[in-house]
């Protein structure tokens, strides 16, 4: 099943793009694998997936730990208590939204790896139960991270409210495209060029707005068992 549902979910994404002028190469898959069983992740592996989100960490070590050869997003949110593991062990962070979690992980990333990368998750609609910094908070923290020697940052996550239609997520995504672009220009930062937008029932309308990830995990894994958070 995994095999054929990577197939399908590359297909639409490959259709978003040909349909919206984007260059297939440049949107990447992020298979969200939590909460699913490390056979589900080598079995998606083995069809060529490379990169996978987790959310939890106790729930996502011993899957890093068998399968060093993929690659690691922790897509949840970082809490401070976590940053030394996640540092230690994952490639890719898309959740960063403060000065001192920032910190942290730099001081948490092991010295023989590379920098850890990461996307600023960005608050657009300042709901207080969603994780993010404001935007207007966003050019010091871009800054404060520019500054940190084990971090490279690579651009911009959102989630757009569930409530959300898609057109609302159409100017939503756009927003955070715009805002990708000032800062990388402000700051100068000539890898500040990725957007992790989109999941499932949105890929399409993110690629449309130039989403280069896009996150998705029922479609690859099935549905999931609800998991407390660790
Ligand atoms: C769980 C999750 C996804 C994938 O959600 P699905 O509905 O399973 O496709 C994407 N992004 C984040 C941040 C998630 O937590």
């Amino acid at each position: 099943m995994i095999p054929e549902n990577l197939t399908a979910v590359k297909a639409q994404i490959h259709q978003a793009c040909l349909r919206h002028h984007r260059a297939p190469e440049a949107v990447h898959l992020l298979a969200v694998s939590k909460t699913k069983p490390v056979a589900a992740v080598a079995a998606a592996l083995n069809a060529g997936q490379r990169d996978f989100g987790e959310n939890y960490l106790q729930d996502a070590l011993p899957k890093i730990a068998q399968l060093p050869e993929a690659t690691w997003h922790f897509i949840g949110q970082i809490q401070s208590n976590k940053t030394r593991d996640i540092a230690a062990h994952f490639d890719v962070v898309h959740g960063l939204a403060s000065e001192k979690i920032a910190r942290r992980l730099n001081d948490g990333r092991p010295k023989d790896r590379a920098p850890l990368k990461a996307f600023i998750q960005v608050n657009l609609v300042n709901e207080s139960s969603k994780n993010g910094v404001s935007p207007q908070d966003l050019p010091r923290l871009v800054a404060a991270v520019k500054d940190c020697q084990n971090l490279q940052l690579l651009g911009l996550m959102a989630m757009p409210p569930a409530t959300f239609d898609l057109s609302e997520r159409q100017t939503f995504f756009t927003q955070l495209a715009v805002i990708r672009a000032q800062l990388a220009d402000q700051f100068s930062l000539p890898h500040f060029q990725d957007l992790s937008m989109g999941m499932s029932d949105d890929l399409e309308t993110a690629i449309a707005c130039g989403a280069t990830w896009v996150r998705v995990g029922t479609a690859i894994f099935g549905a999931r068992q609800p998991q407390e958070d660790d």
